[in-house]
C-alpha cells in the first residue's frame, strides 16, 4: 500500500495497533480496511480578532473515526504542534476506548493549531467561539459530543455548549463533556481518568496478589490525570516516589507527600526544588526502579531508545499513546506487563458517558454513585482483558484491542451498509 512509506508517529503505532489486533481475531478484510479509514475529517479556518484588533487566522479540525456503536465522541485539543494525523490517531483511539468500556460512542478527536500560553482569556475565548461555530454541522448531541484535552478545561466546554445552544436556539447541555456542574456537569468527571487509572492498578495488584502499602510508584506529568492518581494512590497507601512536569522531575525513595507536592507546584509553577528530594530529568525519571510506572504526560515517552532501561515492574498508560510499538515489543520480551491507555484510561470518557446520560435525563446523580459505577465498569473491562490475554496468549493491549475491535466490527456487520 503506498500510503504506508508516508505514516509516521502516533498513527502509524495505532494502525499497527489495529494490524496487529487483526491477527489474532477473525476481522474481515473489508471491515479492517473500513476501520483503517475515516468516517469524516473536517478542516475548518478559524477567524479571530485579536486584542490588538487585527484579524489572525486559525486552523481547527475535527476528525470523526467510527460511529457504528453510538455517536462521535472525543476531546477538543489545543496544540501548537497539532496535526491531522495526531488527531487521527487520538480519533481511532476514542473508537476503541468506548467500544472496550462498554460505552455507546463512537470515536473522534478535534482542536485547534495554537499556542493558548500566548493567548490572552478574550483571545481564547473567541476562538473557542469562532471554533464551535465552524464545526456546528458535524456536532450534535447524538452526533457527535466534545469533551476537554490538553489546554483546554471546563472553560472551554462552557462556552461551546453557550456558541452551540446559542445558536440552536435552546438550551443544550448535552453537546459537550467536560462541563462546569452548574451546567449540567457530573460529579466526579474532574478526578474521573486518574481514579480510574488508580482503579486499574488496583485491579492489576489483585491478580498479581500484591499489597498497595508501600507500593512504589513513580509519574511522569503530575497535571490533571497524573496528580489525581497520585492522590488516589497516596489515600490508598502506595508510595508515590518520583514525579514530573515539563520542567523536570523530582525523586525521593521514601514518598513524597501529595498534599506538598499541590501546594509547593502552585507557588513555584514546578517541582523543581521541591525539599527532600532529588532533583532528576524526564529521561532518568522513566528509568527509575519502582513497582508501577505511570507516563501521564504527552505520546511516544518509552521508545526503543529507552525501552530497555526502563526498570518498572509494570507500565501503566495515563497518557494516550505513550508507549511505541517498538517499545511495545522490548518491554514484551523482557516480561513487563503494560497497561494499555484504552484500558487504564477510560475513566474520563466513562464519565463523560454518565455526564451525557445525565444531561439526557436532567437528572443528577450523587458522587458516590457516578464512582461505583465507574469501578464497576473498569473492573469488567481489566477482567475481560486479562481473559483474552490468557485465552489467547497475547499481551494486555492486543486483548484489549481485540476485544474493542470486535465488537465494533460486529456493530458494523450488523447494521450493513446504507446506502
Ligand atoms: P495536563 O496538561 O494537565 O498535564 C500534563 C502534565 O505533563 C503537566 O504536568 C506537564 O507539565 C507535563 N509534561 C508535559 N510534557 C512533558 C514531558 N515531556 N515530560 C514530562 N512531563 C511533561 O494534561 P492531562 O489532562 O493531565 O493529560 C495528560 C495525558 O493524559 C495526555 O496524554 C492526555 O491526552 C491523556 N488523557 C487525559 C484525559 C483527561 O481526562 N484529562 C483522559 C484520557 C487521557
Amino acid at each position: 500500500m503506498p500510503e504506508k512509506s508516508t505514516i509516521t508517529g502516533a498513527w502509524k503505532t495505532a494502525l499497527t495497533q489495529l494490524d496487529t489486533a487483526s491477527k489474532s481475531m477473525i476481522l474481515p478484510d473489508d471491515i479492517h480496511q473500513l476501520l483503517r479509514n475515516f468516517d469524516r475529517i473536517l478542516t475548518v479556518s478559524v477567524p479571530v480578532q485579536m486584542d490588538d484588533g487585527f484579524l489572525r487566522v486559525f486552523t481547527g479540525f475535527r476528525v470523526q473515526h467510527n460511529a457504528a456503536r453510538g455517536p462521535y465522541k472525543g476531546g477538543v485539543r489545543y496544540h501548537p504542534e497539532l496535526t491531522i494525523d495526531d488527531l487521527k490517531a487520538l480519533a481511532m483511539e476514542m473508537t476503541w476506548k468506548c467500544s472496550l468500556a462498554g460505552v455507546p460512542f463512537g470515536g473522534a478527536k478535534g482542536g485547534v493549531v495554537c499556542n493558548p500560553k500566548t493567548l490572552s482569556g478574550r483571545e481564547l475565548e473567541r476562538l473557542t467561539r469562532r471554533y464551535t461555530y465552524a464545526i456546528m454541522p458535524v456536532i450534535g448531541v447524538e452526533k457527535d459530543i466534545p469533551a476537554p484535552d490538553v489546554n483546554t478545561n471546563e472553560q472551554t466546554m462552557a462556552w461551546m455548549m453557550d456558541t452551540y445552544s446559542m445558536n440552536s436556539g435552546y438550551c443544550s447541555p448535552g453537546i459537550v463533556t467536560g462541563k462546569p456542574i452548574n451546567v449540567g456537569g457530573s460529579l466526579g468527571r474532574t478526578d474521573a481518568t486518574g481514579l480510574g487509572i488508580a482503579l486499574t492498578i488496583t485491579n492489576a495488584m489483585k491478580h498479581k496478589k500484591m499489597n498497595l502499602k508501600g507500593l512504589k510508584v513513580v509519574i511522569q506529568g503530575y497535571g490533571n490525570v497524573g496528580s489525581a492518581v497520585g492522590k488516589f494512590l497516596s489515600e490508598t497507601g502506595c508510595r508515590i516516589i518520583a514525579v514530573s512536569s515539563s520542567k523536570g522531575g523530582i525523586y525521593n525513595p521514601k514518598g513524597l507527600s501529595h498534599d506538598a507536592l499541590m501546594k509547593h507546584y502552585q507557588e513555584q509553577g514546578s517541582f523543581v526544588h521541591f525539599h527532600r528530594a532529588e532533583s532528576i530529568t524526564n529521561e532518568s525519571l522513566l528509568e527509575l526502579p519502582c513497582d508501577v510506572l505511570v507516563p501521564a504526560a504527552m505520546g511516544n515517552q518509552i521508545t526503543k531508545q529507552n525501552a530497555d532501561k526502563i526498570k518498572a515492574k509494570m507500565v501503566v498508560e495515563g497518557a494516550n499513546g505513550p508507549t511505541t510499538t517498538a517499545a511495545d515489543q522490548i518491554l514484551a520480551e523482557r516480561k513487563i506487563p503494560v497497561v494499555p491507555d484504552i484500558l487504564a484510561n477510560a475513566g474520563g470518557v466513562i464519565v463523560s458517558y454518565f455526564e451525557w446520560a445525565q444531561d439526557a435525563q436532567c437528572y443528577f446523580w450523587c458522587e458516590h454513585e457516578v464512582n461505583t459505577r465507574l469501578k464497576n465498569l473498569l473492573y469488567r473491562s481489566y477482567e475481560n482483558v486479562l481473559g483474552v490475554s490468557q485465552e489467547k496468549g497475547v499481551n494486555l493491549r492486543t486483548a484489549a484491542m481485540i476485544l474493542a475491535v470486535q465488537k465494533v466490527a460486529d456493530a458494523i456487520s450488523v447494521r450493513g451498509l446504507s446506502p
